[in-house]
């Protein structure tokens, strides 16, 4: 993992398109190793039968909550599923899913995962820092060549799903990452029903059209808050916003999951949000899983 500094300005230059490499006395080695590492990871990429990148035109939406669950649930019901969390300045999947003290190992030149239960290989900036409390501070060209390489040198293997949580924004990195996993991943949109959420997150969609990726559907998090104690429905993030922006963008809705504090003390303690929460949180992510599989038989 660790890059020489040759690698390492390089990836700083890819922005430049190619120009940087002219008159480089290795510019010949270094793009036939280019070309055996998309090779590579074109490779590791057909072993996944479905890839699915979780978007947010907004951070602080839920969207790694609901990646981290979404791949959870998936590895429960019997798939054999990957998450990569690139959403390399905030990698809270590994907390997510209890998992935040494990590390992943480098060995044999593969990036050995760290595995939650039988069927879910995690790969996080989180598992693999010394300590995820620094920050992290790369340009976009090195995130996407450590991206790379995560996919490059990861032991996947045969994988039913794999789950991207991706950073927020419609900027240069989900581009990137869109394009090194194929036009074929499917996007799934998150959002509150939050106005300034979800014109942000109308801009995810309209990139997502851009590049041609198919959008899976919306979801709507956070959207009506359940008091625990009489049962009343609080519509602090407004209502039905995110189900408006999917009926007007004409992709589908996949369905609201509630404002729940529940939600925030499984996610604290390793737990999954659709066990041991509250029915109407449970019972809705249920229903969105649904529709998730049956979209992508
Ligand atoms: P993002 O990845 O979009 O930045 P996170 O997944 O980190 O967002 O979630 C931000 C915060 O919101 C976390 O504290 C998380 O536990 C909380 N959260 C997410 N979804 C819900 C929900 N449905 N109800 C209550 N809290 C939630």
């Amino acid at each position: 993992m660790q890059k020489n500094q040759k690698e390492e300005s390089c990836a700083l230059k890819e922005s430049s398109k190619g120009s940087a490499c002219k008159g480089c006395s290795e510019k010949e080695a270094c793009q036939s190793k280019s070309q055996n590492e998309n090779e590579l990871i074109e490779k590791t990429l057909k072993k996944i039968k479905y890839k699915i990148a979780i978007l947010s035109g907004k951070g602080g939406v839920g969207k790694s909550t609901i990646s981290a669950n979404i791949a959870l649930y998936l590895a429960k019901k019997g798939y054999k599923t990957g998450i990569m969390d690139v959403d390399f300045h905030g990698p809270s999947v590994p907390r997510i899913l209890g998992i935040s003290e494990d590390k992943a190992e480098l060995t044999d030149g593969k990036i050995i995962s760290v595995k939650v239960g039988e069927n879910l290989k995690v790969l996080s900036l989180g598992n693999i820092i010394p300590d995820i409390k620094e920050a992290v501070i790369w340009r976009g060209p090195v995130k996407i060549s450590l991206i790379k390489q995560f996919i490059e040198y990861s032991d996947w293997e045969e994988l039913d799903y794999l789950i991207v949580d991706c950073p927020p924004g419609t900027g240069d990195e989900p581009l990137s990452i869109l394009q090194l996993l194929g036009a074929d991943t499917g996007v799934i949109i998150l959002t509150t029903p939050q106005k300034v959420a979800v014109d942000d997150v109308r801009r995810s969609i309209t990139f997502c059209n851009r590049v041609g990726n198919p959008v899976l559907g919306l979801i709507e998090n956070m959207s009506g808050f359940i008091c625990s104690k009489c049962g009343n429905i609080e519509n602090i993030f407004g209502e039905g916003g995110g189900e408006k922006l999917a009926l007007e963008m004409h992709i589908p809705f996949l369905g609201k999951l509630p404002l729940d504090a529940n939600v925030v003390k499984n996610s604290d303690s390793g737990l999954p949000i659709f066990e041991n929460t509250s029915q109407p949180v449970m019972d809705a992510f249920d229903d969105i899983m649904k529709s998730i599989i049956e979209k992508t038989k």
